[in-house]
C-alpha cells in the first residue's frame, strides 16, 4: 500500500514506505558497492583509513587522516555526473528529484570549500569510471607517502586551526 509522505520542502510524494527508504538509503549512499571496491584497494595497499566522518563536513565516505584526504564515491544518477548515467532524468516526481538531486551537488560542492578551507583535499571517485579513480587515489597517495616527513610536520601545524583529527 502506498502513503503519501510530506518532506521537509512540503512535496508530497507518493511511493510506498519501503520503495522511499530504499530511495533514501541510494541517496545517502552509505556502503554502496563502489564504495566498498575503493575501501577493499585502500586496505590492500595498506591505507588506514576512517568511515563517514560525522564531525567533518557531509560526512565524507572514506577519509585517510594521515594524508588529510577525504574520499567521495559517488553513484553517478544521485550526483549528476556529467556521463550518460548522471545525465539521465527521473521521468516520474520531477518536481521532487530535480531539486533534490540539485540540492546532493550543491552539498557535496560546499563540502568541498568548508574541506579545503581546514587543510583537507577530497578526492571524488565515480561509480563509472571506478578503476581509473581508484589508480589515480592510490597514485596521489604513494606520491605523498615520499614526502611523509614534510607532510607530517605540515599536519601538525595546521592542525592548530582546523579540525582535530585522532586515529
Ligand atoms: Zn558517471
Amino acid at each position: 500500500m502506498s502513503e503519501f509522505i510530506r518532506d521537509r520542502s512540503g512535496a508530497m510524494d507518493q511511493v510506498s514506505a519501503a520503495v522511499r527508504s530504499r530511495m533514501m538509503k541510494a541517496i545517502r549512499g552509505k556502503n554502496t558497492k563502489p564504495e566498498l571496491q575503493v575501501r577493499r584497494a585502500l586496505h590492500a595497499a595498506g591505507y588506514r583509513f576512517r568511515l563517514h566522518r560525522k564531525d567533518l563536513p557531509g560526512t565524507p565516505d572514506i577519509i585517510l587522516p594521515r594524508h588529510r584526504i577525504a574520499v567521495q564515491v559517488n553513484g553517478c544518477f544521485w550526483h549528476q555526473h556529467d556521463c550518460p548515467r548522471g545525465r539521465r532524468r527521473p521521468s516520474s516526481n520531477v518536481n521532487y528529484w530535480g531539486p533534490k538531486l540539485q540540492r546532493n551537488r550543491q552539498r557535496q560542492a560546499a563540502a568541498a570549500e568548508a574541506l579545503s578551507a581546514t587543510g583537507w583535499s577530497m578526492v571524488t571517485i565515480w561509480e563509472c569510471e571506478l578503476k581509473v579513480g581508484i589508480d589515480a587515489l592510490l597514485r596521489h597517495l604513494a606520491s605523498g607517502r615520499q614526502s611523509e616527513t614534510s607532510r607530517y610536520a605540515l599536519t601538525r601545524r595546521r592542525q592548530m586551526c582546523s579540525y582535530q583529527v585522532t586515529s
